[in-house]
């Protein structure tokens, strides 16, 4: 009897130790995801079962961040690493390659999602004209792929639906719980892409002239719009060339366009230049890369791109 009694109590202490890891309160799936975007949509998929966290320092600029050590103590004591892909963090294998956790999935999250190559673009200004890019961006320069997958509505679907199977995977018992957010979280998504599309189709003005990095590729290409920007390649880490500046500044006279975009957590200079000499007027449309440390919890990626909407609106004359 008593024999009985401690092989049932080593059983349910199997169990407990075992096949139950995330159902208790204080054993939530420890999530850590490099950008803001894979972070929110880590929340509305996980909600309270998951506990998440961004690798980037809030308000870094992500493409020029670099990972330290104390990352890799993070992602030793993590259950899921999020990642926007080799070209986003070209730096996320190598970490990975020191991480000891056998126990961690990481998620490469542009998982069955083709990448644009950087001519699909259209050309970025200059570049027609065979210029090499400048010293210091080819490590940045991701070989020519544009890992900004996440500005397209669309494509964060499939990145929803990759965050949910990785959770599942891990913590099987909340599965049913992870996919039904996950369904929720991109109904949403689908009627952001359908309002970006019913206002987007009727712009006088089809090119989004960004004083940023080119990271707004997917979704022009979404919405069937042209985008120029005096940046090369996808970061923001070099300056533009005079010559860049110059064609955009012929650009925004020929569209006729009387808006100029900047991006986030930059200081806008390039813009202002550009501004002074057009009389264009400045506006910022978030690429929702990152966000200031005060602004984590009352931002969402759906903010984000709701607040970017009516400013494309006005800027590209759609009515
Ligand atoms: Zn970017």
């Amino acid at each position: 009897m008593l024999k009985q009694f401690a092989a049932m109590l080593s059983i349910t202490l199997f169990i407990l130790l075992f096949v139950v890891p995330f159902t208790s309160a204080d054993q939530k799936l420890k999530v850590v995801a490099t950008i803001f975007p894979l972070y929110d949509f880590a929340r509305e998929v996980g909600g309270d079962r998951i506990d998440a966290s961004m690798l980037l320092p809030p308000g870094v600029e992500a493409h020029t961040f670099e990972p330290r050590p104390q990352d890799i103590v993070r992602l030793n004591k993590a259950d899921v690493f999020l990642y926007t892909g080799q070209f986003m963090e070209p730096w996320a294998a190598d970490l990975l390659k020191g991480v000891t956790n056998k126990g961690l999935v990481a998620v490469d999250t542009s998982t069955g999602i083709s990448l644009m190559d950087e001519e699909e673009h259209g050309e970025a200004q200059g570049e027609e004209h065979g210029e090499e890019p400048p010293e210091g961006h080819a490590h940045h320069g991701h070989e020519g792929k544009d890992p900004h997958i996440w500005l397209d509505p669309v494509l964060a679907q499939t990145m929803v639906d990759t965050i949910a199977q990785a959770f599942s995977q891990k913590d099987p018992l909340n599965s049913a719980f992870y996919q039904a957010n996950a369904e929720s979280y991109k109904a949403r998504l689908k009627d952001l892409d359908a309002r970006f599309a019913a206002t987007l189709s009727m712009c006088q003005i089809r090119t989004i002239i960004y004083a940023g990095h080119f990271a707004f590729g997917y979704f022009a290409k979404r919405y069937d719009l042209d985008h120029v920007s005096p940046y090369k390649g996808f970061s923001p880490d070099a300056e533009p060339a005079p010559k860049s500046i110059k064609e955009i500044i012929d650009t925004i006279k020929s569209v006729g366009s009387n808006t100029i975009y900047y991006e986030e957590l930059i200081d806008p200079k390039v813009a202002r230049m550009i501004s002074g000499e057009t009389g264009a007027r400045l506006e910022l449309l978030h690429g929702a890369h990152n966000v200031a440390k005060d602004k984590i919890a009352s931002l969402s990626y759906l903010k984000i791109m709701e607040a970017n909407l009516p400013k494309l609106k006005e800027g590209l004359e759609c009515q």
